[in-house]
């Protein structure tokens, strides 16, 4: 069985002193954190630490963003062993704000699932259509299409051990969500897709995570669904007593 994923993704939000708040918040409500479920947070870089040091035990980091390369002379990158080294565990790649407004490639988000994976740590490959690409009956060929190549560069076992999260664009802080039964069907096209590259066995370990305005009134009804193992979440993450309600919710 899978284990659920309760993952924030604060994106461009919250300075250390505001990170530190948040900890010592979900800190005083550790005890609805329960067991059985992994807790991540993916803040922005200099956040990381902070959160490392005081988030309760249970609550992983990741980081939203990554550079596919060791070291180098890439100004303003930072690379996997940078977040190795204090306790990243998780990185997003291919977020849709990332390949809209970072013109982001395919081709690259390939390159950074593949560091992320050879650093050790799990890649969160994000795809989803936007809403041109939906009311024209393409996001299936859309989705396929982006899973396909951003996990071309991997062994089965290592899609096993990937999160892959299906957020449509159109639902993304717009307090629009798909429907469960929509996002179930959208996620058990990339199982069979993950299946028919990768085999049975990826198949049924990758987790796959529905984000676009998930809340803790609405996050049961997509964790119900069998094909969606967790939640990807941008503003309701951002405030520690809605991720410990999710957290009840799940
Ligand atoms: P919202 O939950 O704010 O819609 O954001 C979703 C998202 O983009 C998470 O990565």
């Amino acid at each position: 069985a899978r284990t659920p994923l309760l993952m924030g993704n604060w994106k461009m939000y919250k300075t250390v002193a505001e990170a530190r708040q948040f900890a010592e918040n979900l800190g005083q409500r550790s005890a609805d954190l329960v067991s059985g479920i992994d807790y991540v947070v993916c803040a922005p870089f200099t956040s990381l630490h902070v959160l490392r040091v005081m988030l309760p035990a249970q609550v992983k980091i990741g980081a939203q963003n990554v550079y596919p390369e060791t070291e180098g002379a890439y100004t303003g990158e930072i690379s996997p062993p940078m977040l190795v080294e204090f306790g990243t565990q998780y990185v997003l790649a291919g977020h849709s704000e990332r390949r809209t407004l970072f013109a982001e490639t395919d081709e690259l988000i390939e390159r950074k699932v593949r560091a992320i994976v050879e650093h050790g740590m799990v890649p969160v490959l994000c795809v989803g259509e936007n809403l041109s690409e939906k009311e024209s009956g393409k996001t299936n060929d859309i989705v396929a299409a982006q899973v396909q190549k951003g996990l071309a560069g991997l062994q089965a076992d290592q899609v096993a051990a990937a999160v892959i999260a299906y957020e449509p664009v159109w639902a993304i802080g717009t307090g629009k969500t798909a429907t469960a039964e929509d996002a179930q069907v959208v996620a058990k096209e990339i199982r069979q897709l993950v299946a028919a590259q990768f085999g049975e066995t990826a198949a049924a370990s990758v987790r796959i995570l529905y984000g676009g305005s998930v809340k803790p009134n609405n996050i049961a009804s997509f964790l119900a669904q069998p094909d969606i193992d967790g939640g990807l979440v941008g503003g309701a993450s951002l405030d520690a007593a809605s991720f410990a309600d999710m957290a009840q919710a799940i």
